[in-house]
């Protein structure tokens, strides 16, 4: 039972006025709040009021101490924060399934990279971060972490689409669509935050270094540093296959993260994406400079890439968040899925039932993958006093019934289709499963126009 925050308050009102809230959710048969102790308690209530959660405690104390315009009861159903999705290339729906069961080099190389050269622009950037976005709401992600090409684009959908995003930049020397090299690199990445909308709070800016394979010493230290001076979170994928490891070695005499370390860009402001190939020195590189790690155990698992070290991460004290990564690769932006994988994919690879137990991988779909992305002042927990990000799972279900422990549930039984309702900065944005804020057939019939010219469909052969 949880020491609700209306407890916490004393706010009672014996023979007061009712406090005015924007809405009240009653009757909720549990809430998992995700806060530092993992609390979770039965029939709760909570009070929204304009971006802002007012309360979150017992269901009859929030009823006698709030009025609202809008009430829902919400028998039958869960409550729990919005998920925290750590990595995603959103635009990439529109390759989603392309092509699959390749090497990772092949597969970038041969498939993704064409396509790109032969699609990609701002037009696919929106189409394809839109459909992603409703992917992600109606499978009960409020926050995502993204980084792509013309990532303005991005930055349009996910204001359309109502969630919370950090929205990142990629950098790359060699050419890519929206960049011919390193001088147009940084280019792209100093206009792109310098033109970055600053009048909504739930939209951060980022930079993406795309790899330390793919960028140059110059080019990561130099992102890095425009990064600290604009305070936003630097992100690069680092370590994700055993050959960018035997790479790193043989051209630099330092394995990935050790160079980064060296290179200096490792701090809490640095976000480190796969992170799979890193000995013990790396581990406590990573410990010691307070960078975050996003896990992305399916999109390892497709391109068997390898299991990055979690349970050694973990209890180094590295802040680790999950990921689902592109659905290009994945094939989808399924957070609940990714929890599932998460937790069995390193019992079987240590041959231990009990590390990465349930309430450990919840938490980093939660609060430590808002911590990872430096918003957990914001989000990642229900709490009196954060931004009202949470989703509502309907728990009459014949694959959820009976209930003994609700975090159990949400990592190894609840499904992204169980989702009912989702509210991100106080607003509703999903309803009995339907997205309120886009026109979700539109983006799919985009989406599909997109894929013909990608080639593909109908017929057209790619390699
Ligand atoms: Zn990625």
């Amino acid at each position: 039972m949880c020491e609700s925050s209306l407890e916490k308050s004393g706010s009672e009102f014996p023979g007061g006025h009712p406090r005015r809230a924007d809405w009240v959710l009653l009757n909720a048969e549990w809430i998992v709040t995700c806060d530092s102790k993992m609390q979770s308690f039965s029939s709760g209530g909570m009070a929204i009021t304009g971006d802002t959660i007012s309360a979150v405690g017992p269901s009859h104390l929030i009823a006698s101490q709030f009025t609202a315009q809008r009430t829902l009861d919400l028998k039958g159903c869960m409550i729990i924060p919005g998920l925290v999705n750590t990595h995603t290339h959103a635009a990439m729906s529109v390759f989603r399934g392309m092509k699959d069961d390749l090497p990772l080099q092949r597969w970038l190389f041969e498939v993704i990279f064409p396509a790109e050269r032969r699609i990609a622009d701002p037009d696919m950037v929106y189409w394809g971060t839109l459909l992603s976005c409703a992917e992600m709401l109606t499978g009960g992600i409020t926050t995502f972490c993204d980084g792509y090409f013309f990532e303005e684009a991005a930055v349009r959908a996910a204001m359309d689409s109502g969630m919370r995003a950090v929205l990142g930049q990629g950098i790359l020397d060699t050419a890519a669509p929206d960049q011919d090299g390193e001088e147009q690199s940084r280019d792209r990445a100093a206009a792109f935050i310098e033109s970055f909308p600053g009048n909504i709070g739930r939209l951060r800016p980022s930079l993406f270094c795309h790899s330390p394979y793919t960028c140059s010493a110059g080019t990561l230290q130099w992102v890095k540093a425009f990064c600290r001076k604009h305070r936003v979170l630097y992100q690069v994928h680092v370590a994700e296959t055993a050959i960018e490891v035997a790479e790193s070695t043989a051209l630099h005499g330092l394995r990935p993260v050790a160079r980064l370390d060296e290179l200096g860009v490792l701090d809490t402001g640095t976000l480190c994406v796969h992170a799979v190939w890193l000995d013990q020195e790396e581990i406590r590189i990573l410990a010691r400079r307070g960078a975050g790690v996003s896990h992305n155990a399916e999109s390892n698992m497709k391109l068997a890439s390898g299991v990055a070290p979690i349970p050694d991460l973990l209890s180094s004290g590295v802040t680790v968040g999950l990921g689902t990564d592109s659905c290009a690769g994945n094939n989808n932006l399924d957070l609940f899925s990714e929890m599932d994988k998460a937790a069995k994919l390193h019992k079987v690879f240590r041959k231990d039932p009990v590390v990465c137990g349930a309430s450990q991988v919840l938490r980093m779909a939660t609060l430590d993958g808002a911590r990872a992305l430096g918003w957990h002042d914001d989000t990642g927990s229900l709490e009196a006093g954060k931004k009202a990000d949470l989703t509502i799972i309907d728990i009459e279900r014949p694959h959820l019934a009976p209930l003994y422990d609700p975090v159990s549930h949400l990592v190894y039984a609840v499904k992204a289709s169980d989702v009912r309702h989702v509210w991100v900065d106080g607003v509703q944005v999903v309803s009995d499963g339907r997205v309120l804020t886009i026109d979700v057939p539109s983006a799919m019939k985009e989406v599909k126009r997109l894929a013909r010219k990608a080639g593909g469909l109908d017929g057209t052969s790619i390699p």
